[in-house]
Parts: C-alpha cells; structure tokens; sequence
C-alpha cells in the first residue's frame, strides 16, 4: 500500500544540501554563519534573483517590460542586483526612492506609487524626475504646483482602482472602496483635468492584487486591465507610453502549494497582446513584481539556544522570531497561520525525527515560527533555517520590538 505522505511544506529547490548542511551560493550554512559572525542573519543569494529574471525573459512575451517592487526587499545592495537585471524600479516612499536612484537607474524608468504622499515626498519625486503614479485628484493638483514652483514637468501616470478584483490572490489591492488609486469611473474626469495641467502623461498603473499562484485567474485578471486601460485610453490626452498591469505572480509558501507555472502564465499573456496592441501599439507594457524576483531567494537563520518539553511537546527555541520575521509568525496578512518552509539546516543528513516547535525569544506566545513540524531532532547550536525569506522578512517587521538587537543581512 501507497500512503501519499503530506507534504511538510511548499517546495524548495535553490539549496543544494553538501555534507548534510544546506548551501547559500555554494556556500555551507556554519561557514556562512562564521561569516556574518552572528545570528540571527538574512542571507539572500544573488544568483537565484539572476536566474529568476532570466527564467522570467524566457518565457514572458519579449515586449514586456519588467519591473522591481523594491518594497518586497530593499536592502541597497539586493536593489542594485536587480537593477541590473530588469527595465525598472517601482518605489513606495522616498526613503525607496533614494536607494532606487543611487542605482544609476535613470529617473524615467522608476516609478513611484503609493497612498498618502505627502508634499515633501512629491516634491522630491518631482525633482528627481521620476514618474508619479498619481493616487487622487489631490496628488494631481499638487504635483502639478511643484512643477510649476519648479519649473519642470512632472512625470505622472494615473493608478487605477479597477472595476475588477483579482482572484484567488492572497493579498488584494484593487476593487471596491480602497485607498489605492482612482476608481476607474473617476479617470475620465481627471484626464480631463490631467490634460489642462503642465504634466508630462506616462500611461495608466493598474495593480490589482499579489501573490497569486494560479494561471487562470491572473490571465483572467490581466485581459480586464489590458481592457480597461484601452477604454481609459480614449479619454487621454495622448496614447499612453506606459501601461503598468501590475504583478500578481505569487511564491509557494505552505504546505500543498505549487509553484506559478511561468511558462503558462507567458504564454497566456502572449496571446492577449495582439488584441492590447492592435488598440494600442505604442504602449509599453510593464510587470511590476516584488515577491517572485526576490522571495526564493532568501534565507532567515536563527540559532537553537534551548530545547525543552513542556507538557509532552518539544519547543525548540531560538535567537530568532517574529520582530526579525513577521510573515513567517502568520502575523503578516495570513488569515489562518500556516507554516513557512523550515529545516535544521545542519541536519539535512537522513536521521532521526521528532515533531517540535519552533519559537523565537519573545515574551508573546504569537511569536512561532513553526507549529508542530517533522524536523532532524535538534540540539542547542543547531541553525533553524527558515526558506522563503527573501521578501517582507526583516523590512516588514517590528524590529524594536522587545529591544532586541537588529539582524545582519548579507547578499551572496
Ligand atoms: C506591494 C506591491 C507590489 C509587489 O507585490 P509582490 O507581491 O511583492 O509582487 C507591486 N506593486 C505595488 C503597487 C505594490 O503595492
């Protein structure tokens, strides 16, 4: 008898195991612990982010323009990777922007999205030269006097609020009432005020959603907004140089997921583009991605200090936790906590096994970053290895939580 055994968690496949130790850039985890010098640490691995983005040129339409959603993982040195590999950065605040223009990247090809802008930020947005993706009227209005204040023209594309949502998407941003962008009954009206201010038009964002892993409901979300924008586009002051359709592509992270079939999704996408281009043929069109560039790229190590029993179950604890990881405690959007992928990197050998938990040095018991597992049995020195770390790890945490010190990061 066949008993299909449950998987533990989603596949992992960019860390070759070498003498029982998983390897980061060909490199064994305990030689690049003695590196940093400290745990708990980030290491991200250059070369997976490479052959993601080569993977990602092979299989989507060749037209297609890729961007980098630098919130996903800004660490300065993982963006100036990417910037090297795709046509652009989109940025959320200008502390993203900075890093994003010390790149080299030119001012053109970042763009700069995101609810609340406050004058300071579109003043520098203005003055840097980078495309505004306007959120309301009261940006447009705005952006448009610090032009004017500063004697140039500012860059500036409209973010729709689609009439649409994306399904099945694990984190929704489009559709209905919401802070994001402009509903798209509103754009007819602000193009035709857009088209009486002194702004430069660059096209339409249209971003409805991320991590998303199935192909149907992300085509099906890709020809509305290729739809949408061509309607939007008869009220333009000109055809749109841009049409940003947003990202969506999503990372296996629990138990039973599956990665995205890229090469469905490319040609899906390839077989809508005939019917956007024939409408529209000198519009760009632009992915913007954050998770799927850099998310398998990563690694959050953190060190066994205790092991103890209570009550018949095993804890191993660690120097690690919630304040370094937030996602990975399910306290990051999941709705019912599941487990992210999590091995005892050192122990990667065929050995014995136990079922434990991993928690992390913080006095608030949501602070697990494995629930009841099928691990090697552990001891104290032990690196707990948690995958799937590459984005909305260490930035999208409460790093001063409980005053522990920050964690080191490194780009192999
Ligand atoms: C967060 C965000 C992204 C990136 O989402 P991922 O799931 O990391 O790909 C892209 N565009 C916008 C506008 C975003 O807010």
């Amino acid at each position: 008898m066949t008993e299909k055994k449950k998987p533990q968690h989603a596949p992992i496949t960019g860390y070759p195991v070498v003498d029982g130790e998983i390897t980061l850039g060909g490199i064994k985890l305990s030689r690049l612990a003695n590196r940093v010098g400290s745990t708990p640490f980030f290491a991200y691995d250059r070369r997976l982010m490479t052959a993601r983005v080569e993977e990602m040129r092979k299989y989507l339409p060749k037209q297609v323009q890729l961007h980098y959603a630098m919130k996903a993982n800004p660490m300065p040195a993982v963006v100036h990777h990417m910037a090297s590999l795709v046509d652009g950065l989109d940025v959320a605040s200008s502390g993203e922007m900075a890093v994003a223009l010390d790149t080299g990247t030119s001012p053109e090809l970042i763009s700069f999205a995101g609810p609340a802008k406050t004058d300071q930020e579109l003043s520098q947005a203005v003055a840097a030269g980078v495309v505004l993706n306007m959120e309301s009227f009261g940006e447009m209005r705005r952006a448009a006097a610090f032009g004017e204040q500063q004697g140039i023209r500012p860059k500036a594309a409209i973010r729709v609020n689609p009439d649409f949502e994306l399904k099945s998407s694990g984190m929704k941003m489009g559709g209905g009432p919401k802070q994001f962008g402009v509903d798209a009954e509103q754009v007819p009206d602000m193009l035709k005020e857009f088209a009486a201010l002194d702004l430069d038009f660059q096209g339409f964002h249209i971003f409805s959603g991320s991590q998303n892993l199935r192909v149907d409901s992300i085509l099906e979300t890709q020809e509305k907004t290729l739809d949408l924008a061509i309607r939007l586009a008869g009220d333009a002051p000109c055809e749109p140089p841009t049409v940003n359709i947003g990202g969506g592509y999503g990372i296996p992270y629990f138990p039973g997921e599956e990665p995205l079939d890229l090469k469905a999704a490319g040609a899906g996408l390839g077989e809508l583009l005939p019917a956007f281009e024939e409408k529209l043929p000198n519009a760009e069109v632009v992915i913007e991605l954050g998770r799927f560039f850099v998310g398998e790229a990563g690694i959050y190590v953190s060190k066994i200090v205790d092991r103890k029993v209570s009550r018949g179950h095993t804890f191993l604890m660690t120097d690690g936790g919630l304040h370094h990881h937030l996602a990975a405690s399910g306290n990051f959007g999941q709705v019912i906590r599941k487990n992210y992928p999590v091995e005892i990197g050192n122990r990667m050998a065929a050995g014995e096994k136990e079922e434990a938990s991993v928690v992390g040095c913080l006095c608030t018991p949501l602070d697990l970053l494995g629930n009841k597992m099928e691990l090697p049995v552990a001891e104290i020195g032990d690196y707990v290895v948690l995958f799937q770390s590459g984005a909305y790890g260490l930035t999208a945490s409460p790093t001063a939580f409980l005053g522990h010190e920050a964690p080191k990061e490194i780009l192999v």
